[in-house]
């Protein structure tokens, strides 16, 4: 069954793609005031003050830093991983272990450095011991994830490892089975791939190939969307 939070959030979705119509039609007086009619920035700021302190989940208890996300508010791409690790944790920034270091290099070996995307994660708060996050914590985060997708509106989010692509496409599916493929997320496109830490503990040409055409499939679909909002923006 649908949860209500996602249903609300495409329903934002929905209601500022609207409002962004009528804006482009040169309508300048609605008398609304939001986050989706602020802009990405001004929404994720929003976002950032309304999570601090949270002790919504039992994973407040554990961490050092909330992890919120980091990056471009503007992004055409955005990563999503897992939850964050320790040194996460430590430093309040997503992907900046060892992990985060070859998420760097992957995206640079295809023309993607990190200043133009947008990376953050199912939960924001580290899980203990780096377990998988639990039900009721990614229940509680998922409108945070929400909102920042509802905020920034992606045209291609890439989805790190089984956990989070699992978690986005609601399914049970391997990622063997998820990866290489393009996935319908509202307006998005959704790409999983392999999670970077799962290739450090799996080195060699296998992993690393199809990581390779999974990250060609990422700059594909990021140069596709955003020649297409180009277009539309004139
Ligand atoms: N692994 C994740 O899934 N996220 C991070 O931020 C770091 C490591």
């Amino acid at each position: 069954m649908e949860q209500p939070a996602h249903l609300l959030a495409d329903a934002a979705r929905a209601l500022a793609e609207h409002l962004r119509f009528h804006q482009a039609l040169g309508v300048r007086d609605l008398p609304l005031r939001g986050e989706h009619l602020a802009g990405p920035a001004a929404g994720l700021r929003r976002l950032e003050a309304a999570i601090e302190g949270c002790t919504r989940c039992k994973l407040s208890r554990g961490r050092t830093t909330i992890v919120f996300g980091s990056g471009s508010p503007g992004a055409r791409l955005v990563l999503i991983g897992e939850g964050p690790g320790e040194e996460e944790d430590r430093q309040g920034k997503p992907f900046v272990g060892r992990a985060g270091q070859l998420l760097t290099k992957m995206l640079e070996s295809v023309g993607i450095s990190r200043d133009e995307v947008y990376i953050c994660n199912i939960v924001k708060c580290r899980p203990p011991g780096n377990r998988n996050p639990e039900p009721d914590e990614i229940a509680a985060c998922a409108p945070f994830l929400e909102g920042q997708l509802a905020a920034i509106r992606p045209g291609v989010i890439g989805a790190l490892g089984t956990f989070a692509a699992q978690t986005l496409l609601r399914t049970r599916d391997p990622i063997g089975r998820l990866r290489g493929q393009i996935h319908a997320y509202g307006a998005a496109v959704l790409i999983p791939t392999f999670h970077p830490a799962f290739l450090l503990r799996n080195p060699g040409p296998t992993y690393r190939r199809l990581a390779w055409e999974d990250l060609k499939l990422i700059r594909r679909e990021y140069d596709r969307t955003r020649a297409a909002r180009g277009a539309a923006e004139g």
